[in-house]
């Protein structure tokens, strides 16, 4: 099988997957209280979604990161994750993983060892019960610590994802950093992107990670390293600290000319970049009969029509934004 590479010459492969649409909090940044989420019909089944990644691995992705909504809130998300576990063992994917907010990794982190998982991201913005509640709208952080604990004692590689919010949690960002480091969790700071609709105006929560940056190195010493993920994440290790620190920066740096990853949806979209509409949909063809060969052809058509670039602004207080679909479709 010849490599996935797109029409700009880069070669795809990692494909982030989101399960559901689902999830068991409402961040403020990602989702409305009241969330209309999709009808069952709408997403794809677990032999939708077994088939579907199986064909892209076939392809010539080598990294799946499971994502959603909240993964782990999917009834069958462990059978799912069995299933394709086996690509490990054939050797046909180098990694598994997911993204997850935390609140069932205690039941979870055990068996997600066992099937061959090693890294896990969690996301935790904050370290505080009561700012926890105001983020995510639910008090459950509680949970999302004795997670990452279970996490940890099943062997599992930890990373903290965490979104810059100006008022909820800048300036909590270096003791969080400071907390992680010392359990070996490296961090990988986020800035908000303008991706779905959301209640009140995300504009007032940005702050940009270069101005972070800025203040961090006021007492800590940064040292670049180089990029191993062909993401948008510039890594540094912190001399102080000794731990691993990533900037996600889609609005202040542009990562595209190296993107190496394309998205799937619940509802089997695959999205070609993050921040552009363009997409192709798998669900109809798979349901009217096609063919993994007539699949394959569908992936290769995504590769002519990958963009080059996003094309996110946030600078506008109250726009609209860029695209319509929220993260939790698209997967993180
Ligand atoms: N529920 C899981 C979780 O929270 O880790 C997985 C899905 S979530 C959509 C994936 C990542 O996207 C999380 O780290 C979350 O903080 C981040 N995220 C959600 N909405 C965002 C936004 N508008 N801007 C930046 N990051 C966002
Ligand atoms: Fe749920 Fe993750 Fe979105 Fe938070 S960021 S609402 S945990 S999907």
């Amino acid at each position: 099988m010849t490599p996935l590479v797109d029409q700009f010459q880069r070669r795809i492969t990692y494909l982030r997957v989101s399960v559901t649409d689902r999830c068991d909090l409402r961040c403020t940044y990602c989702m409305p209280e009241r969330m209309d989420f999709l009808p069952k019909a709408e997403v794809l089944s677990f032999e939708e979604l077994d088939r579907l990644c199986s064909v892209f691995i076939e392809a010539g992705v080598r990294k799946l990161r499971v994502t959603g909504g909240e993964p782990l809130v999917r009834r069958d998300i462990m059978e799912f994750l069995r299933r394709q576990a086996r690509h490990l063992t054939s050797g046909q994917l180098g990694e598994l993983t997911l993204t997850t907010n935390g609140t069932r990794l205690s039941r979870f982190a055990a068996d997600l060892a066992a099937i061959g998982v090693r890294r896990v991201n969690v996301s935790l913005d904050t370290l505080d019960r009561e700012t926890f509640q105001r983020i995510t709208r639910r008090d459950q952080l509680a949970n999302v610590m004795e997670g990452i604990e279970f996490a940890q004692k099943a062997g599992l590689k930890v990373k903290l994802n965490v979104v810059a919010l100006k008022h909820d949690n800048a300036a909590d960002i270096p003791g969080i950093i400071q907390w992680a480091h010392a359990r070996s969790m490296d961090v990988s700071l986020i800035e908000t992107m303008p991706v779905g609709d959301v209640e009140g105006d995300r504009s007032d929560q940005f702050v940009s990670l270069a101005a972070v940056r800025a203040e961090l190195e006021s007492f800590w010493r940064l040292k670049d390293i180089p990029d191993i993920t062909g993401g948008p994440s510039r890594y540094v290790r912190i001399e102080e600290t000794g731990g691993r620190l990533g900037f996600i920066t889609p609005l202040s740096h542009n990562f595209c000319a190296d993107c190496n990853r394309v998205r799937l949806t619940c509802t089997g979209r695959l999205y070609l970049c993050l921040g552009q509409d363009e997409h192709i949909d798998f669900r109809e063809p798979m349901r009217a009969g096609a063919s993994d060969a007539d699949l394959l052809g569908l992936i290769g058509r995504g590769m002519a029509i990958k963009p080059r670039a996003h094309d996110f602004v946030i600078s506008t207080p109250g726009a609209a934004p860029a695209v319509e679909r929220h993260m939790s479709m698209t997967g993180g």
